[in-house]
């Protein structure tokens, strides 16, 4: 049967507080200097965000105002929370479809991007919204009216998922 050192958990226990302690000493002296900027002030200050970050999935909106979901299905297929649902239904010329009805529960969500990989129009993209927070259930229930985002106003994701996935 294996059996431990006893001397390896002391060890790895006092090189954690000595951390703790550099950390602690190395802050203190800082703010004794003068910094100030150890907390950010939410909702006054914002993190900076980074160029990967994955906010709520939206739908991208074409310059005509339509969305440019052909409603196949294939993000709601990938959820894995099953927080997406689409109706699709067939456009006037009934060559594409378009989605009737496009929701997503954000109650759900988990802003994973698995939805966005498998979209094959670039038509769902995680945005940079992150403050969603609703009153109710109800609330977090987005429609597609809702959803609908210009494309142009996408762009640092886009931009971000071509550079990054050579689409
Ligand atoms: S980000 Fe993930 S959990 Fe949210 S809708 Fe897309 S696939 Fe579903
Ligand atoms: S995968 Fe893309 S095109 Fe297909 S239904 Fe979802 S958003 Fe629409």
């Amino acid at each position: 049967m294996a059996t431990f050192s006893s001397a390896n958990p002391w060890i790895a226990i006092l090189k954690g507080l000595w951390v703790s302690i550099r950390h602690f000493f190395g802050n203190l002296g800082l703010f004794l200097r003068g910094r100030q900027d150890f907390a950010i002030h939410f909702p006054e200050q914002r993190l900076v965000q980074p160029p990967a970050l994955r906010g709520m999935p939206v739908l991208a909106q074409m310059a005509d105002g339509k969305e440019r979901c052909v409603a196949c299905g294939l993000c709601e297929w990938a959820c894995p929370t099953s927080c997406i649902t689409i109706y699709p239904a067939e456009t006037a010329d009934e060559v594409e479809r378009y989605p009737e009805i496009f929701d997503i529960d954000m109650s759900r969500c988990m802003f994973c991007g698995l939805c966005e990989e498998a979209c094959p129009e670039e038509a769902i993209i995680m945005s940079r919204q992150i403050e969603i927070a609703s009153y109710s259930r109800r609330g977090s229930l987005w429609h597609k009216a809702d959803l609908l985002v210009p494309v142009n106003q996408l762009k640092t994701r886009t931009d971000y998922l071509r550079r990054n996935y050579e689409r």
